[in-house]
């Protein structure tokens, strides 16, 4: 009887004010006249370590210099890829674009620390309010370099002019040999492969025109390869550098590698482009790293460094020839003096989302510090190739962006943090800024970049 009444009081105290473990461990729950309620556990050691991130100085940066503003500008594009694998607005309702008043007010304090804008994923060029911005920041922040990402549906002759005068690096996404694989592996629509086509023609004849160094502008390319078109690697480098391309992209659809273990044939096109990758060393760069579909970027290298390179010779004989006269250092040299003429930012540009900097004896991935790449709802990250695990909204204040804050938050300090200790959490396995380059060779080659752009 009394263990009861025991019981039941105890019982009842605990209806009016309790706290104990959810079943699983992972939430506190706080019971307080009956009502439950589920809030994280409070994790003192978690605690401690975001007090020591927060208020460790050596975190700190203020609002940085040289900003790689990357922003999805606008959330809809005029193409319908297959291997599309971003959230691209299909319904009217989704379009979003990027506040006019951030673009206008808030960015304002960004814009003088930023040296490479690049607006990606949707498609800048297929709204009026794309071009207004990029002339606005033509105009007012002429320093800014511009990577412009398009698969070149409306990249019609205004746009054309306002990249040329504007020296952006232009990159077309054109993902086929010819219209029949644009059908089988883009999109079925009919004509969209010819006015790629014409489009990317007509930029280059308007930079070739102007001269001067402006050629040195022809735009990169890159094509995403699968089990349909891997057979076509030669044949798209073979196209691109009989145009003067000096820079291509071999991507590899990802809906494909996920699903399935490397096969032959995506092995067959990775292997390709980093034989014509070696085999045009100095003349043309044959970028297969980005997103390849292996994490054993290594072993592949391996194995074509193997063969011996006459014979490779031999079997690109014919883009070898096309290239004869190509100098990816000709090219950087005569693109920096342009820069430099036209009041550019000269920052070594190593690329969009690779930025390396030296830490200790090597070197670590520098997105951290310096990176934003941003969606139209205001989710945010340091990488477009880790998730966005923020959200821009939290740190507007009196009608203003706290960008101290924001550079400075437990997000970024965190991932500072990590880089330093080698430790890339969220980051793709295969990501080439992993690889840490000695300190040495890194002065080697930025001095020599420098020397030569
Ligand atoms: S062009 Fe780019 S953003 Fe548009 S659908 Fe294709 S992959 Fe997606
Ligand atoms: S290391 Fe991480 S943050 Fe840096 S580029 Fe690669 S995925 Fe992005």
């Amino acid at each position: 009887m009394r263990a009861g009444l025991k019981n039941h009081l105890k019982k009842t105290v605990k209806t009016i004010f309790s706290i104990g473990n959810s079943c699983d461990k992972r939430h506190k729950v706080i019971t307080i006249l009956g009502l439950k309620l589920k809030i994280n556990r409070l994790n003192l050691k978690t605690i401690i370590e975001e007090y020591k991130i927060m208020h460790d100085k050596s975190l700190y940066i203020g609002i940085p210099d040289n900003i790689t503003l990357q922003m999805s500008f606008n959330n809809y594009c005029n193409c319908k890829c297959k291997f599309c694998f971003e959230d691209i607005a299909q319904k009217k309702e989704d379009k979003q674009i990027i506040p006019e008043k951030w673009l206008y007010k808030y960015f304002l304090p960004l814009y003088p620390k930023t040296s490479i804008l690049v607006p990606t994923y949707g498609e800048i060029t297929a709204c009026k309010e794309g071009y207004e911005y990029l002339s606005f920041i033509d105009k007012n922040y002429h320093h800014i370099n511009i990577f412009i990402e398009t698969n070149g549906i409306a990249f019609d002759e205004k746009w054309a002019q306002l990249a040329s005068d504007n020296l952006m690096s232009v990159h077309f996404s054109i993902n086929a040999t010819n219209n029949d694989y644009f059908k089988k592996t883009v999109w079925e629509k009919d004509g969209v492969y010819d006015v790629i086509q014409k489009n990317f023609n007509r930029y280059i004849e308007i930079l070739r025109a102007r001269g001067g160094g402006f050629e040195s502008f022809i735009p990169s390319v890159s094509c995403v390869f699968n089990n349909i078109n891997y057979e076509t690697v030669k044949e798209f480098v073979k196209q691109y550098v009989s145009r003067g391309v000096h820079v291509i992209t071999c991507y590899y659809d990802q809906h494909e590698f996920f699903c399935t273990s490397l096969g032959y044939k995506l092995e067959e096109a990775f292997i390709t482009a980093i034989e014509l990758n070696r085999v045009l060393q100095g003349k043309v760069l044959v970028n297969y790293k980005i997103y390849a579909p292996t994490n054993d970027i290594e072993k592949y290298e391996a194995i074509v460094d193997a063969k011996d390179i006459n014979v490779l010779k031999e079997k690109y004989a014919d883009i070898l020839e096309l290239a004869n006269d190509m100098n990816l250092d000709d090219i950087f040299k005569k693109q920096r003096e342009l820069r430099k003429e036209k009041g550019k930012n000269l920052e070594p540009l190593m690329g969009i989302t690779f930025h390396q900097a030296i830490y200790g004896d090597h070197t670590i991935c520098h997105n951290p510090w310096s990176h934003i790449r941003l969606r139209p709802n205001g989710d945010v990250a340091y990488c477009a190739w880790s998730p966005y695990l923020l959200n821009l909204k939290s740190f507007i204040k009196k009608d203003n962006i706290n960008w101290k804050e924001f550079f400075n938050c437990l997000y970024y300090r965190r991932a500072r943090k990590n880089f330093k200790n080698d430790c890339y959490e969220n980051c793709r396995q295969s990501c080439p800024a992993l690889r840490r380059i000695p300190k040495e060779d890194y002065i080697a080659v930025n001095k020599e970049y420098r020397e030569i752009l």
